[in-house]
């Protein structure tokens, strides 16, 4: 990928908004910290960096991020404090606001003087380890919370567990501390924390499964899908991570191994959906589907079916069911993870009717669909959020870093 020279880009609408807004005592703003935008690398340090130039250093500009965030040094270099998610799944998006606006609201009452250091680690470990509430990350938060809330001189501390496919130069593990005026306490709980990850940096993912050993195992479940579904999570085409939503690799296995299995398997390729729902319902139609957004991980696949369902809904643009044998594919105009059943009956698809149901979301599904799942597969394949690490193309990370190189210290 290109990047263009981010200085040739401007903010200037946006910062004068901030200017014109009078005297300004401080700044709150919540960015995710991992924003992409063709064309641009750091998109969030770009706007950080044009209101800094234009308001100057005295006064106090908070920042929060997503826990995934990657930090960059210009994001570093122009915030005066950073405040992250202390929850994944994320959870306390209101607490962060709360607290990064208690900070600087304390700011620029003196109350407080904060000084923030922090870390990029050679890190980089994505997937199922990385839960708040459980082993090996609920030790570690759980020590945060405490430092925080036992240290008044402990503004925040933040652990970012950045997703591990964004191929970026900066890419890696992040520590961070804010602290009351004390910039020798942030420095050394920076460190603790980026040891505390490091510590642990070797403890396996959940294990998943192929595509083809996924359908075996939902062909295997026959007795418990006469009392729901099983659910394929398509964690390498995680939606909510950033992913298309147009992985053809499940029902690829799908059409070659178990055509027969009622499936919901949803797939976004706006110009397939287009194409189909302009037939009329009852009509065949053979497509081309796939392989359009993403072509690096995903291969474009030929279906032939019958058109049966067409909707136009905002969620999802155009979308037109196309059923081959007992493949339901959903083809859309636009993404979504189908976190919640209803997200699949708004289609008119009722999951008791499904042996196969495929979502693209990694954690509230789990809970969710509880009521007619019977069998979670964790589905493994090529694309754009694979947790495997070695099995993402990636050209512009720092190196060495772990685990694709053997090293023995987070620190750069
Ligand atoms: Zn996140």
């Amino acid at each position: 990928m290109q990047y263009d020279d981010p200085s040739s880009w401007r903010y200037d609408h946006e910062v004068d908004g901030i200017v014109k807004a009078g005297k300004i005592d401080g700044i709150y703003i919540s960015m995710h910290g991992t924003m992409g935008v063709e064309g641009m690398r750091d998109t969030e340090g770009d706007l950080l960096e044009a209101i800094r130039s234009r308001i100057g250093n005295d006064i106090p500009i908070g920042i929060s991020h997503d826990l995934h965030a990657n930090l960059t040094k210009k994001r570093m270099r122009h915030a005066t404090f950073l405040v992250g998610y202390k929850t994944n799944p994320h959870r306390d998006h209101f607490e962060t606001g709360y607290h990064s606006g208690k900070i600087l609201v304390n700011t620029v009452l003196g109350k407080v003087n904060p000084v923030m250091e922090w870390n990029k680690m050679r890190l980089l470990k994505g997937g199922g380890m990385n839960v708040d509430f459980l082993s090996p990350m609920r030790k570690i938060f759980g020590w945060m919370e405490d430092m925080e809330d036992d240290d008044q001189e402990v503004l925040c501390l933040s652990n970012f567990m950045v997703h591990i496919f964004i191929d970026d130069p900066e890419l890696g593990w992040s520590t961070v501390a804010v602290t009351d005026g004390n910039r020798e306490k942030a420095r050394k709980l920076a460190d603790e924390l980026a040891d505390k990850n490091w510590a642990v940096r070797d403890v396996k993912h959940p294990e998943g499964s192929t595509a083809e050993e996924a359908v075996a195992i939902a062909k295997d479940k026959s007795f418990l899908r006469n009392f729901g579904t099983v659910v394929f999570c398509d964690a390498s085409d995680a939606v909510g991570a950033g992913s298309p939503g147009g992985n053809t690799w499940i029902l690829k296995a799908l059409l070659e191994k178990g055509p027969e299995l009622v499936s919901y398997v949803p797939l976004r390729d706006g110009v397939a959906a287009r194409k189909a729902y302009k037939k009329d319902i009852g009509e065949d139609i053979t497509l081309t589907v796939g392989g359009r957004l993403d072509p690096v991980y995903n291969r474009p696949l030929k279906y032939s079916g019958t058109v049966i369902k067409k909707l136009d809904i905002k969620r999802l643009g155009k979308v037109a069911i196309v059923k081959h044998k007992g493949i339901h594919l959903v083809l859309t105009e636009l993404a979504d993870s189908y976190p919640k059943p209803s997200d699949f009956t708004e289609l008119g698809l009722g999951l008791w009717k499904a042996d196969v149901t495929v979502v693209k979301n990694l954690f509230p599904f789990r809970y969710n669909y509880i009521v007619y799942n019977r069998k979670t597969v964790n589905v493994i394949t090529p694309g754009t959020s694979n947790v495997d690490v070695f099995e993402l193309k990636l050209d512009s990370i720092p190196r060495p870093i772990y685990p694709l190189d053997k090293i023995d210290s987070w620190r750069l």
